[in-house]
């Protein structure tokens, strides 16, 4: 019952489009589920959040691929 469907992997890789809000609401609820029930990607997306919320409180602008990318390698190190 209410079982996830989405493995740990594919939270991972649609994390950064959850945070910003560019998911549909089906593929943001099924991450929501996921992060109810799974204690190291509600880490994960935890620990994201704070480091958006630090770059943009520093203002730092980085063109958004390479931004992508540095999120993703500290995600996948974390
Ligand atoms: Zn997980």
């Amino acid at each position: 019952m209410n079982e996830s469907r989405i493995s740990c992997e594919e939270v991972v890789q649609r994390l950064f489009d959850y945070l910003h809000q560019e998911l549909d609401i089906d593929a943001s609820a099924e991450i929501e589920r996921h992060l109810h029930r799974c204690h190291d990607c509600f880490s994960r997306a935890e620990f994201e959040q704070k480091l958006r919320d630090r770059l943009t409180e520093s203002g730092q602008q980085e063109a958004p691929e390479r931004l992508r990318r540095r999120i993703r390698e500290m995600i996948e190190r974390f």
